[in-house]
Protein backbone atom coordinates (compact mmCIF):
# COMPACT_ATOMS: atom_id res chain seq x y z
CA UNK A 1 0.00 0.00 0.00
CA UNK A 2 1.36 3.68 -0.69
CA UNK A 3 2.17 5.92 2.19
CA UNK A 4 3.33 9.18 3.02
CA UNK A 5 5.86 10.07 5.40
CA UNK A 6 4.88 12.90 7.66
CA UNK A 7 7.89 14.95 8.40
CA UNK A 8 8.17 17.46 11.68
CA UNK A 9 8.49 21.03 9.63
CA UNK A 10 11.10 21.84 12.66
CA UNK A 11 13.53 19.11 12.47
CA UNK A 12 12.99 17.56 9.05
CA UNK A 13 12.62 14.19 11.39
CA UNK A 14 10.03 11.46 10.05
CA UNK A 15 7.24 11.58 12.35
CA UNK A 16 5.13 8.01 11.07
CA UNK A 17 4.03 7.20 7.81
CA UNK A 18 0.21 7.05 6.80
CA UNK A 19 -1.35 4.83 4.55
CA UNK A 20 -2.70 7.14 1.30
CA UNK A 21 -5.87 6.09 0.50
CA UNK A 22 -6.93 4.92 -3.51
CA UNK A 23 -10.01 5.63 -5.52
CA UNK A 24 -11.08 2.32 -4.95
CA UNK A 25 -11.26 2.72 -1.26
CA UNK A 26 -12.70 5.95 -1.73
CA UNK A 27 -15.79 4.75 -3.10
CA UNK A 28 -16.19 2.01 -0.55
CA UNK A 29 -16.22 4.56 1.70
CA UNK A 30 -18.89 6.79 0.31
CA UNK A 31 -20.69 3.56 0.22
CA UNK A 32 -20.65 3.02 3.88
CA UNK A 33 -21.12 6.95 4.16
CA UNK A 34 -24.57 6.61 1.96
CA UNK A 35 -25.71 3.36 4.11
CA UNK A 36 -25.26 5.13 7.39
CA UNK A 37 -27.27 8.34 5.71
CA UNK A 38 -31.22 7.28 6.88
CA UNK A 39 -30.04 5.77 10.30
CA UNK A 40 -27.99 8.83 11.23
CA UNK A 41 -30.86 11.61 10.06
CA UNK A 42 -33.05 9.17 11.88
CA UNK A 43 -31.29 9.75 15.17
CA UNK A 44 -33.97 12.16 17.24
CA UNK A 45 -32.45 15.36 17.57
CA UNK A 46 -32.16 15.03 21.16
CA UNK A 47 -29.86 11.97 20.62
CA UNK A 48 -27.95 13.59 18.12
CA UNK A 49 -27.05 16.68 20.32
CA UNK A 50 -26.20 14.50 22.75
CA UNK A 51 -23.52 12.65 20.32
CA UNK A 52 -22.48 15.74 19.28
CA UNK A 53 -21.23 16.63 22.95
CA UNK A 54 -20.09 13.24 23.41
CA UNK A 55 -17.58 14.15 20.63
CA UNK A 56 -16.61 17.68 21.75
CA UNK A 57 -16.11 16.12 25.65
CA UNK A 58 -13.77 13.25 24.24
CA UNK A 59 -11.81 16.25 21.79
CA UNK A 60 -11.82 18.16 25.28
CA UNK A 61 -10.21 15.13 27.22
CA UNK A 62 -7.54 14.44 24.57
CA UNK A 63 -6.55 18.38 23.58
CA UNK A 64 -2.79 17.61 24.93
CA UNK A 65 -2.78 14.57 22.75
CA UNK A 66 -3.70 16.63 19.46
CA UNK A 67 -1.99 19.41 20.39
CA UNK A 68 1.07 17.47 20.30
CA UNK A 69 0.21 16.06 17.30
CA UNK A 70 -0.05 19.49 15.53
CA UNK A 71 2.93 20.71 16.86
CA UNK A 72 4.88 17.58 15.11
CA UNK A 73 3.32 17.27 11.67
CA UNK A 74 2.23 21.20 11.28
CA UNK A 75 5.17 22.65 13.24
CA UNK A 76 2.38 25.34 15.16
CA UNK A 77 3.37 26.54 18.36
CA UNK A 78 2.31 24.71 21.11
CA UNK A 79 -0.40 27.37 22.33
CA UNK A 80 -1.64 27.74 19.27
CA UNK A 81 -2.17 24.41 18.82
CA UNK A 82 -3.75 23.71 21.74
CA UNK A 83 -6.25 26.78 21.23
CA UNK A 84 -6.65 24.53 17.64
CA UNK A 85 -7.82 21.87 19.39
CA UNK A 86 -10.16 23.75 21.73
CA UNK A 87 -11.72 25.31 18.82
CA UNK A 88 -12.54 22.11 17.45
CA UNK A 89 -14.27 21.18 20.74
CA UNK A 90 -15.86 24.36 21.03
CA UNK A 91 -17.35 24.09 17.05
CA UNK A 92 -18.46 20.83 17.79
CA UNK A 93 -20.45 22.43 21.19
CA UNK A 94 -21.70 25.33 19.92
CA UNK A 95 -23.45 23.18 16.95
CA UNK A 96 -24.76 20.60 19.42
CA UNK A 97 -27.23 22.80 19.95
CA UNK A 98 -28.72 23.19 16.54
CA UNK A 99 -30.15 19.69 15.75
CA UNK A 100 -32.84 20.55 18.20
CA UNK A 101 -32.95 24.36 16.55
CA UNK A 102 -33.21 23.20 13.40
CA UNK A 103 -36.35 25.23 12.48
CA UNK A 104 -38.48 25.52 9.66
CA UNK A 105 -41.33 28.41 8.63
CA UNK A 106 -44.80 28.32 8.59
CA UNK A 107 -45.76 30.43 5.46
CA UNK A 108 -49.24 32.38 5.57
CA UNK A 109 -50.61 31.01 2.04
CA UNK A 110 -54.39 30.53 0.85
CA UNK A 111 -56.15 26.89 1.36
CA UNK A 112 -53.92 25.11 3.56
CA UNK A 113 -50.61 25.21 5.53
CA UNK A 114 -47.51 25.90 4.14
CA UNK A 115 -44.26 24.58 6.01
CA UNK A 116 -40.51 24.58 5.09
CA UNK A 117 -38.09 21.60 6.38
CA UNK A 118 -34.51 21.80 6.60
CA UNK A 119 -33.48 18.40 5.05
CA UNK A 120 -30.03 17.55 5.15
CA UNK A 121 -28.42 17.81 1.98
CA UNK A 122 -26.75 13.91 1.84
CA UNK A 123 -23.06 12.42 1.68
CA UNK A 124 -20.64 15.64 2.64
CA UNK A 125 -17.51 15.85 1.11
CA UNK A 126 -15.16 18.19 3.05
CA UNK A 127 -11.40 18.89 1.69
CA UNK A 128 -8.96 20.33 4.39
CA UNK A 129 -6.11 22.33 3.78
CA UNK A 130 -2.71 21.88 5.91
CA UNK A 131 -2.33 25.13 7.53
CA UNK A 132 -5.28 24.78 10.02
CA UNK A 133 -5.87 21.26 9.96
CA UNK A 134 -8.04 20.88 13.41
CA UNK A 135 -10.01 24.20 12.94
CA UNK A 136 -11.22 24.10 9.49
CA UNK A 137 -11.82 20.39 9.86
CA UNK A 138 -14.42 21.30 12.58
CA UNK A 139 -15.75 24.40 10.74
CA UNK A 140 -17.50 22.04 8.32
CA UNK A 141 -17.61 19.07 10.02
CA UNK A 142 -20.26 19.93 12.82
CA UNK A 143 -22.41 21.82 11.51
CA UNK A 144 -23.09 19.07 8.56
CA UNK A 145 -22.65 16.36 11.05
CA UNK A 146 -25.57 18.34 13.34
CA UNK A 147 -27.86 19.11 9.86
CA UNK A 148 -27.75 14.69 9.67
CA UNK A 149 -25.59 14.59 7.23
CA UNK A 150 -22.47 11.90 7.07
CA UNK A 151 -19.34 13.41 6.17
CA UNK A 152 -16.34 12.30 4.74
CA UNK A 153 -12.96 14.48 5.57
CA UNK A 154 -9.56 14.56 3.34
CA UNK A 155 -7.25 15.89 5.29
CA UNK A 156 -4.12 17.41 3.40
CA UNK A 157 -1.54 15.06 2.86
CA UNK A 158 0.83 16.34 5.09
CA UNK A 159 -1.18 17.11 7.78
CA UNK A 160 -3.58 13.90 8.93
CA UNK A 161 -2.52 13.22 12.16
CA UNK A 162 -4.90 14.85 13.82
CA UNK A 163 -8.08 14.72 11.73
CA UNK A 164 -7.02 10.36 12.24
CA UNK A 165 -7.20 10.88 15.83
CA UNK A 166 -10.35 13.08 15.94
CA UNK A 167 -12.33 10.40 13.76
CA UNK A 168 -10.99 7.65 16.23
CA UNK A 169 -12.43 9.53 18.78
CA UNK A 170 -16.22 10.06 17.18
CA UNK A 171 -16.14 6.39 17.30
CA UNK A 172 -15.42 5.90 20.83
CA UNK A 173 -18.13 9.10 21.76
CA UNK A 174 -20.17 6.45 20.12
CA UNK A 175 -21.14 8.19 16.43
CA UNK A 176 -22.39 5.37 14.49
CA UNK A 177 -20.39 3.48 11.96
CA UNK A 178 -20.04 5.57 8.57
CA UNK A 179 -21.45 8.79 10.04
CA UNK A 180 -17.69 10.26 9.79
CA UNK A 181 -14.70 8.82 7.91
CA UNK A 182 -11.19 10.64 7.43
CA UNK A 183 -9.65 9.61 4.59
CA UNK A 184 -5.93 10.30 4.07
CA UNK A 185 -4.31 10.70 1.07
CA UNK A 186 -4.00 12.72 -2.17
CA UNK A 187 -6.24 15.42 -3.36
CA UNK A 188 -5.76 14.54 -6.87
CA UNK A 189 -6.99 10.94 -6.05
CA UNK A 190 -9.51 11.12 -3.06
CA UNK A 191 -9.96 14.68 -3.12
CA UNK A 192 -11.65 14.29 -7.05
CA UNK A 193 -13.15 11.14 -6.26
CA UNK A 194 -15.27 12.47 -3.89
CA UNK A 195 -15.73 15.84 -6.28
CA UNK A 196 -17.02 13.59 -8.91
CA UNK A 197 -18.72 10.98 -7.44
CA UNK A 198 -22.52 11.24 -7.97
CA UNK A 199 -23.41 10.15 -4.10
CA UNK A 200 -21.29 12.86 -2.55
CA UNK A 201 -23.83 15.49 -2.51
CA UNK A 202 -22.02 18.33 -0.87
CA UNK A 203 -18.33 19.42 -1.35
CA UNK A 204 -16.70 21.92 1.86
CA UNK A 205 -12.98 23.15 0.26
CA UNK A 206 -10.57 25.45 2.00
CA UNK A 207 -7.33 26.00 -0.20
CA UNK A 208 -5.97 27.64 -2.58
CA UNK A 209 -7.70 29.84 -5.15
CA UNK A 210 -6.15 27.45 -8.21
CA UNK A 211 -7.64 24.06 -6.87
CA UNK A 212 -10.79 26.18 -5.68
CA UNK A 213 -11.55 27.01 -9.26
CA UNK A 214 -11.17 23.59 -10.44
CA UNK A 215 -13.42 21.90 -8.15
CA UNK A 216 -16.12 24.15 -8.69
CA UNK A 217 -15.82 23.09 -12.40
CA UNK A 218 -15.74 19.74 -11.62
CA UNK A 219 -19.15 19.93 -9.25
CA UNK A 220 -20.62 22.34 -12.28
CA UNK A 221 -21.53 18.92 -13.78
CA UNK A 222 -23.73 17.89 -11.19
CA UNK A 223 -25.03 21.14 -10.02
CA UNK A 224 -23.20 19.55 -6.57
CA UNK A 225 -23.22 21.96 -3.76
CA UNK A 226 -20.18 23.70 -2.82
CA UNK A 227 -18.65 26.08 -0.27
CA UNK A 228 -14.79 27.71 -0.63
CA UNK A 229 -12.73 29.08 1.81
CA UNK A 230 -10.13 30.54 -0.42
CA UNK A 231 -6.91 32.56 -0.48
CA UNK A 232 -6.63 35.88 0.54
CA UNK A 233 -4.03 39.38 0.72
CA UNK A 234 -5.94 41.24 3.45
CA UNK A 235 -5.79 44.97 4.10
CA UNK A 236 -4.58 46.00 7.48
CA UNK A 237 -5.27 49.97 7.70
CA UNK A 238 -3.45 52.09 10.07
CA UNK A 239 -5.39 55.60 10.26
CA UNK A 240 -3.30 58.86 11.14
CA UNK A 241 -5.68 59.03 14.23
CA UNK A 242 -5.38 55.81 15.55
CA UNK A 243 -3.72 54.31 18.45
CA UNK A 244 -0.51 53.68 16.33
CA UNK A 245 1.35 51.90 19.58
CA UNK A 246 -1.39 49.49 19.49
CA UNK A 247 -1.45 49.04 15.88
CA UNK A 248 2.11 48.69 15.46
CA UNK A 249 2.57 45.77 18.42
CA UNK A 250 -0.12 44.12 17.12
CA UNK A 251 0.49 44.28 13.43
CA UNK A 252 3.45 41.57 13.22
CA UNK A 253 1.04 38.76 14.98
CA UNK A 254 -1.81 39.61 12.31
CA UNK A 255 0.11 38.51 9.30
CA UNK A 256 3.17 36.49 11.38
CA UNK A 257 0.66 33.67 13.37
CA UNK A 258 1.20 30.09 11.92
CA UNK A 259 4.47 32.20 10.33
CA UNK A 260 1.98 33.39 7.33
CA UNK A 261 -0.08 30.37 6.25
CA UNK A 262 -2.97 31.99 7.12
CA UNK A 263 -5.77 33.13 4.63
CA UNK A 264 -7.21 35.98 7.05
CA UNK A 265 -3.01 37.05 7.09
CA UNK A 266 -3.00 41.03 7.57
CA UNK A 267 -0.38 41.08 4.35
CA UNK A 268 -0.58 44.38 3.34
CA UNK A 269 -0.38 46.78 5.83
CA UNK A 270 -1.72 50.19 4.64
CA UNK A 271 -0.58 53.97 6.67
CA UNK A 272 -1.22 57.06 6.63
CA UNK A 273 1.10 58.89 5.19
CA UNK A 274 1.27 61.54 7.92
CA UNK A 275 1.96 58.77 10.22
CA UNK A 276 4.46 56.55 8.32
CA UNK A 277 7.76 56.91 9.57
CA UNK A 278 6.25 57.29 13.02
CA UNK A 279 4.68 53.78 12.48
CA UNK A 280 7.45 51.98 11.10
CA UNK A 281 9.81 53.11 14.05
CA UNK A 282 7.38 51.39 16.24
CA UNK A 283 6.69 48.22 13.46
CA UNK A 284 10.68 47.19 13.87
CA UNK A 285 11.48 46.54 17.51
CA UNK A 286 8.01 44.80 17.04
CA UNK A 287 8.66 42.33 14.10
CA UNK A 288 12.26 41.70 15.86
CA UNK A 289 10.79 40.70 18.88
CA UNK A 290 8.47 38.02 17.43
CA UNK A 291 10.02 34.98 19.03
CA UNK A 292 10.50 32.41 16.30
CA UNK A 293 11.74 29.09 17.25
CA UNK A 294 11.10 25.33 19.01
CA UNK A 295 7.46 24.95 18.43
CA UNK A 296 7.07 22.76 21.29
CA UNK A 297 8.76 25.44 23.52
CA UNK A 298 5.75 27.22 25.00
CA UNK A 299 6.57 30.83 24.50
CA UNK A 300 7.77 30.46 21.01
CA UNK A 301 5.11 32.72 18.94
CA UNK A 302 6.08 31.34 15.37
CA UNK A 303 7.55 28.17 13.84
CA UNK A 304 8.92 27.02 10.56
CA UNK A 305 7.13 26.45 7.22
CA UNK A 306 4.96 23.70 6.49
CA UNK A 307 7.87 22.23 3.62
CA UNK A 308 10.99 23.00 2.18
CA UNK A 309 9.17 23.54 -1.17
CA UNK A 310 6.52 25.93 0.81
CA UNK A 311 9.76 27.79 1.54
CA UNK A 312 11.22 27.77 -1.52
CA UNK A 313 7.76 28.88 -2.31
CA UNK A 314 7.84 32.00 0.12
CA UNK A 315 11.64 33.08 -0.24
CA UNK A 316 10.73 33.52 -4.03
CA UNK A 317 8.73 36.74 -3.14
CA UNK A 318 11.67 38.09 -1.46
CA UNK A 319 15.10 37.79 -3.99
CA UNK A 320 17.98 39.42 -4.38
CA UNK A 321 17.97 42.87 -4.03
CA UNK A 322 13.73 42.94 -2.67
CA UNK A 323 13.19 45.95 -0.56
CA UNK A 324 13.20 44.54 3.03
CA UNK A 325 12.64 47.31 5.52
CA UNK A 326 13.46 44.94 7.85
CA UNK A 327 13.49 41.10 9.57
CA UNK A 328 13.01 39.47 12.54
CA UNK A 329 15.33 35.82 12.91
CA UNK A 330 14.69 32.54 12.63
CA UNK A 331 16.86 29.58 13.75
CA UNK A 332 19.93 28.05 11.66
CA UNK A 333 20.10 24.48 10.84
CA UNK A 334 17.56 21.71 10.53
CA UNK A 335 13.77 23.11 9.59
CA UNK A 336 11.98 24.84 7.01
CA UNK A 337 12.65 28.18 9.08
CA UNK A 338 11.97 31.97 7.60
CA UNK A 339 12.50 35.07 9.36
CA UNK A 340 9.06 37.41 9.40
CA UNK A 341 10.11 39.91 6.62
CA UNK A 342 8.86 43.40 6.37
CA UNK A 343 8.87 44.83 2.42
CA UNK A 344 9.04 48.67 2.30
CA UNK A 345 8.64 50.52 -0.21
CA UNK A 346 7.03 48.13 -2.16
CA UNK A 347 6.04 48.52 -6.19
CA UNK A 348 2.10 47.72 -6.97
CA UNK A 349 3.22 45.54 -9.38
CA UNK A 350 5.41 43.58 -7.38
CA UNK A 351 4.22 39.76 -6.65
CA UNK A 352 5.15 40.25 -3.11
CA UNK A 353 2.24 42.68 -2.84
CA UNK A 354 -0.15 41.38 -5.26
CA UNK A 355 0.04 37.83 -4.20
CA UNK A 356 -1.06 35.34 -1.40
CA UNK A 357 2.44 34.55 0.12
CA UNK A 358 1.07 32.27 2.73
CA UNK A 359 4.45 33.15 4.36
CA UNK A 360 5.89 36.18 6.98
CA UNK A 361 5.99 38.14 4.37
CA UNK A 362 4.09 41.56 4.50
CA UNK A 363 3.97 45.23 2.48
CA UNK A 364 3.85 48.35 3.88
CA UNK A 365 2.09 51.25 2.13
CA UNK A 366 1.43 54.19 2.53
CA UNK A 367 -1.95 56.29 1.68
CA UNK A 368 -3.43 60.01 1.35
CA UNK A 369 -6.88 59.98 2.74
CA UNK A 370 -9.58 57.64 3.37
CA UNK A 371 -11.30 56.94 -0.10
CA UNK A 372 -7.11 56.14 -1.30
CA UNK A 373 -7.08 53.97 1.89
CA UNK A 374 -10.49 52.31 0.22
CA UNK A 375 -9.27 51.82 -3.22
CA UNK A 376 -6.08 50.67 -2.36
CA UNK A 377 -7.45 47.74 -0.11
CA UNK A 378 -10.37 46.71 -2.67
CA UNK A 379 -7.18 46.40 -5.47
CA UNK A 380 -6.93 42.84 -5.45
CA UNK A 381 -8.85 39.79 -6.57
CA UNK A 382 -9.14 38.72 -2.70
CA UNK A 383 -11.35 39.87 -0.38
CA UNK A 384 -11.06 37.43 2.92
CA UNK A 385 -10.37 39.42 6.08
CA UNK A 386 -9.11 42.88 6.84
CA UNK A 387 -8.82 45.31 9.82
CA UNK A 388 -9.15 49.32 10.41
CA UNK A 389 -7.27 51.29 13.02
CA UNK A 390 -9.10 54.91 13.88
CA UNK A 391 -10.41 56.21 16.93
CA UNK A 392 -13.24 58.03 14.52
CA UNK A 393 -15.93 55.83 15.03
CA UNK A 394 -18.07 57.23 11.69
CA UNK A 395 -14.98 56.55 9.95
CA UNK A 396 -14.58 52.97 10.66
CA UNK A 397 -17.86 52.54 10.16
CA UNK A 398 -18.06 54.11 6.91
CA UNK A 399 -14.51 51.99 5.58
CA UNK A 400 -15.88 49.18 6.94
CA UNK A 401 -18.52 49.27 4.88
CA UNK A 402 -16.65 50.06 1.99
CA UNK A 403 -13.80 47.42 1.76
CA UNK A 404 -14.80 44.48 -0.20
CA UNK A 405 -14.12 41.53 2.15
CA UNK A 406 -15.62 39.16 4.62
CA UNK A 407 -14.74 39.60 7.36
CA UNK A 408 -13.28 42.93 9.26
CA UNK A 409 -12.16 44.25 12.88
CA UNK A 410 -12.01 47.47 13.79
CA UNK A 411 -9.17 48.48 16.55
CA UNK A 412 -8.51 44.22 16.65
CA UNK A 413 -7.33 41.66 14.44
CA UNK A 414 -9.79 38.95 14.95
CA UNK A 415 -11.04 37.26 12.35
CA UNK A 416 -12.44 34.11 12.89
CA UNK A 417 -15.38 33.95 15.58
CA UNK A 418 -17.34 30.32 15.46
CA UNK A 419 -20.25 32.28 16.66
CA UNK A 420 -20.57 35.15 13.61
CA UNK A 421 -20.24 33.87 9.29
CA UNK A 422 -16.76 33.57 8.17
CA UNK A 423 -16.28 33.67 4.21
CA UNK A 424 -14.41 35.38 1.39
CA UNK A 425 -15.93 38.37 -0.76
CA UNK A 426 -14.42 38.02 -4.50
CA UNK A 427 -12.04 35.22 -5.38
CA UNK A 428 -11.32 34.58 -1.87
CA UNK A 429 -14.38 32.38 -1.65
CA UNK A 430 -18.04 31.18 -1.74
CA UNK A 431 -20.76 30.60 0.83
CA UNK A 432 -20.04 30.90 4.09
CA UNK A 433 -18.87 29.10 7.12
CA UNK A 434 -19.48 29.64 10.93
CA UNK A 435 -21.79 31.38 13.06
CA UNK A 436 -25.73 30.59 13.40
CA UNK A 437 -26.62 30.06 9.60
CA UNK A 438 -23.83 27.35 9.06
CA UNK A 439 -26.66 24.93 8.61
CA UNK A 440 -28.12 26.38 5.83
CA UNK A 441 -25.17 24.78 3.85
CA UNK A 442 -25.75 21.64 5.07
CA UNK A 443 -29.69 21.63 4.28
CA UNK A 444 -32.14 21.83 1.51
CA UNK A 445 -35.19 23.71 1.82
CA UNK A 446 -38.29 22.05 1.38
CA UNK A 447 -41.38 23.52 1.07
CA UNK A 448 -45.01 21.36 1.75
CA UNK A 449 -48.08 23.02 1.29
CA UNK A 450 -51.29 20.97 3.01
CA UNK A 451 -55.05 21.44 1.80
CA UNK A 452 -56.79 22.04 4.13
CA UNK A 453 -60.38 23.10 2.45
CA UNK A 454 -63.10 20.14 1.86
P1 LIG B 1 -4.49 23.36 -1.88
O1 LIG B 1 -3.29 22.90 -2.59
O2 LIG B 1 -5.56 24.00 -2.66
O3 LIG B 1 -5.03 22.05 -1.11
C1 LIG B 1 -6.14 22.07 -0.26
C2 LIG B 1 -6.71 20.67 -0.18
O4 LIG B 1 -7.23 20.29 -1.46
C3 LIG B 1 -5.69 19.59 0.18
O5 LIG B 1 -6.33 18.63 0.98
C4 LIG B 1 -5.32 19.03 -1.18
O6 LIG B 1 -4.80 17.74 -1.14
C5 LIG B 1 -6.66 19.06 -1.86
N1 LIG B 1 -6.60 19.00 -3.33
C6 LIG B 1 -5.56 19.33 -4.14
N2 LIG B 1 -5.88 19.11 -5.43
C7 LIG B 1 -7.15 18.63 -5.45
C8 LIG B 1 -8.05 18.23 -6.48
N3 LIG B 1 -7.72 18.28 -7.77
N4 LIG B 1 -9.28 17.80 -6.13
C9 LIG B 1 -9.66 17.77 -4.85
N5 LIG B 1 -8.85 18.13 -3.82
C10 LIG B 1 -7.62 18.57 -4.12
O7 LIG B 1 -4.18 24.38 -0.73
P2 LIG B 1 -3.06 24.30 0.37
O8 LIG B 1 -1.78 24.58 -0.32
O9 LIG B 1 -3.16 23.05 1.14
O10 LIG B 1 -3.51 25.46 1.38
C11 LIG B 1 -3.16 26.78 1.22
C12 LIG B 1 -4.29 27.61 0.63
O11 LIG B 1 -5.49 27.49 1.39
C13 LIG B 1 -3.99 29.09 0.65
O12 LIG B 1 -4.25 29.66 -0.61
C14 LIG B 1 -4.94 29.66 1.69
O13 LIG B 1 -5.29 30.99 1.54
C15 LIG B 1 -6.10 28.77 1.58
N6 LIG B 1 -6.89 28.79 2.81
C16 LIG B 1 -8.09 29.43 2.81
C17 LIG B 1 -8.85 29.48 3.98
C18 LIG B 1 -10.17 30.16 4.02
O14 LIG B 1 -10.92 29.90 4.96
N7 LIG B 1 -10.52 30.99 3.07
C19 LIG B 1 -8.38 28.86 5.13
C20 LIG B 1 -7.16 28.24 5.09
C21 LIG B 1 -6.42 28.20 3.92
P3 LIG B 1 -3.20 17.47 -0.95
O15 LIG B 1 -2.98 17.46 0.50
O16 LIG B 1 -2.93 16.14 -1.56
O17 LIG B 1 -2.48 18.57 -1.64
MG1 LIG C 1 -1.42 22.19 -2.67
Amino acid sequence: MATFTVLNPATEQAVTSVPLVSAEETDAAIARAVAAQAAWRAVAPGERAALLRAFADAVDAHLDELASLEVACSGHPVGAARWEAGNIRDVLRYYSAAPERLLGAQIPVPGGLDVTFKEPVGVVGLIVPWNFPMPILGWGLAPALAAGNPVIAKPAERTPLTAIRIGELAREAGLPDGVFQVLPGKGSVVGQRLVDHEAVRKIVFTGSTEVGQQIMAGCARQVKRLTLELGGKSANIVFADADLEKAAASAPSAVFDNAGQDCCARSRILVQRSVYDRFMEMLEPAVKGVRVGDPASADTEMGPLISAEHRARVASYVPQGAPVAFRGSAPDGPGYWFPPTVLAPVRRDDPAYTEEVFGPVVTVVPFGDEADAIAIANDSPYGLSGSIWTRDVGRAIRVARAVETGNLSVNSHSSVRYWAPFGGFKQSGLGRELGPDALDAFTETKNVFIATEE
